[in-house]
C-alpha cells in the first residue's frame, strides 16, 4: 500500500471555520440545552467547531503485515454438512488500542494478533448490526465474529500529520488487515461513538478537523458507525429526560455529520442498562425521534445465537476482550466447534445442527 501523493494536498483550502455549522449546533443542540435539557446535562457554551470536507477517500500508512507462513488459507466447511445457526456468536469489546497492554487498552500487536488468529479459524467479521439482522450476508462454512470499539478515542481512528491512517490505530490494523486477505476478510467493525462533537476534549476519535471525514470514510468502506451516547452517561442511574436526551440528540448529531446514513445500534455506556429497555428500542427528546434496532451490553460472554429465543437484541453480550479473554474462547470453540455458530451461506434458511431441533432448545 503506498502512500498517496495526492493526500498531501488533502483540501484544507475546504477548511471552514464554520461559523453557520456553529450557529445550526446552537439551532438543534445549544437551544435545547439552554432552555429545555435536564439541569445534569453539560452546558456547551464553549463550543468550537471546525471541520473539513471529506476527501472520497483517505490513504493509509504502511504499517505491518503478515507473512504467509503464519496465514494459511482457512478452510470452509460443507455447505450445510457443519452449519450451526444456533451456535454462539463473539462480540468482542475493545476500547483504546494503544500501548501497554492494560484494561480498556489493547495494544495494536495484539489486535492484529487477534485478527490473526480469527481469520486461521475461519472467523468473518460482520457489523453488530448484522447480528441483530440474522446474519445474512456470512459465507457457508464462515463463523461471525464483531469487533466492536467503544468511546470514540483517537487510538481507533488516528490521522498522522503527513494525512494518512495511523496504521497503528484500530482502523489502520482493519484496513491493512483487509488489504492482505481481500473478500476473506472484509472490512467491518462498529465503531460505538460519543455523539458529541462540539466539545473539543471529547470530540469524536480526538481529531476535530478529521471529525466528518473518518466517520464518512468508515460508512464508505462497509463498517458501523453506532451511539455510545452524548456524554458517557451511565442511564441506569439517568432520569427519563436524560436518558432520551442523551439516545436522541446522540444519534442526530452522528447522522448530520455522516449525511444520508441512519445510525441503528448503540452501546450503553458502563452497560448500564435504563430501568426499562423501551428507552432503548425509541423515543423522542425535544422534537426529535430515535430508534435503535439493538444494544450492546459491556459483558456476559458470547452471545447466543441471534435465531436463539434467548436472544435479546437490547442486551446482546460482549467479550471484554484481553489476552486471557481471548486464548480462553478460542481455545474453548476450537475444541467444542458444535458450539458455534457455523453459516449455511444461506440468508433465508436457518439451520440447525442435526442433533438439535429449535422445539428442544
Ligand atoms: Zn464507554
Amino acid at each position: 500500500m503506498k502512500i498517496n501523493s495526492e493526500a498531501q494536498t488533502f483540501s484544507f483550502n475546504h477548511i471552514i471555520l464554520l461559523t453557520l455549522v456553529l450557529t445550526s449546533s446552537l439551532f438543534f443542540i445549544g437551544c435545547g440545552v439552554v432552555d429545555v435539557v435536564p439541569a445534569d446535562t453539560p452546558a456547551k457554551s464553549n463550543i468550537v467547531f471546525v471541520t473539513v470536507t471529506p476527501e472520497p477517500s483517505l490513504t493509509l500508512s504502511e504499517g505491518k503485515r503478515f507473512t504467509e507462513e503464519v496465514a494459511p488459507e482457512p478452510t470452509a466447511g460443507p455447505y450445510f454438512a457443519d452449519a450451526n445457526e444456533l451456535g454462539k456468536v463473539m462480540v468482542l469489546e475493545y476500547h483504546r488500542i494503544a500501548y501497554p497492554e492494560e484494561r480498556y487498552q489493547r495494544t495494536p500487536d495484539n489486535l492484529r494478533y487477534d485478527l490473526q488468529r480469527l481469520y486461521e479459524r475461519g472467523y468473518y467479521p460482520v457489523n453488530f448490526i448484522d447480528v441483530v439482522n440474522g446474519l445474512t450476508s456470512v459465507p457457508p462454512g464462515k463463523k461471525p465474529v464483531v469487533l466492536t470499539f467503544d468511546d470514540s478515542d483517537i487510538s481507533q481512528f488516528r490521522m498522522l500529520p503527513d494525512n494518512t491512517i495511523d496504521a497503528d490505530s484500530a482502523v489502520g490494523i482493519i484496513m491493512n488487515f483487509h488489504y492482505q486477505y481481500g473478500d476473506e476478510w472484509p472490512p467491518r467493525a462498529t465503531f460505538f461513538v460519543l455523539g458529541n462533537d462540539v466539545q473539543d476534549h471529547i470530540a469524536i476519535f480526538g481529531q476535530p478537523e478529521w471529525t466528518k471525514a473518518k466517520l464518512q470514510f468508515l460508512v464508505d468502506v462497509g463498517m458501523e458507525v453506532g451511539s455510545h451516547t452524548v456524554n458517557h452517561t451511565d442511564l441506569s442511574v439517568a432520569t427519563a429526560e436524560r436518558i432520551e436526551w442523551e439516545l436522541a440528540v446522540s444519534k442526530h448529531v452522528i447522522e448530520q455529520l455522516i449525511p444520508g446514513y441512519t445510525v441503528q445500534s448503540l452501546s450503553v455506556p458502563y452497560g448500564g442498562f435504563p430501568y426499562t429497555h423501551d428507552f432503548l428500542k425509541a423515543g423522542n427528546w425535544g422534537g426529535y425521534d430515535y430508534h435503535y434496532a439493538g444494544n450492546v451490553a459491556a459483558w456476559g460472554g458470547p452471545s447466543v445465537s441471534p435465531f436463539d429465543p434467548a436472544f435479546e437484541r437490547y442486551k446482546v453480550s460482549r467479550l471484554e476482550i484481553n489476552t486471557t479473554w481471548m486464548d480462553h474462547w478460542l481455545t474453548y470453540f476450537d475444541q467444542n466447534p458444535d458450539k458455534y455458530y457455523i453459516s449455511d451461506g444461506d440468508p433465508n434458511r436457518m439451520t440447525a445442527p442435526q442433533q438439535q431441533t429449535v422445539a428442544e432448545n
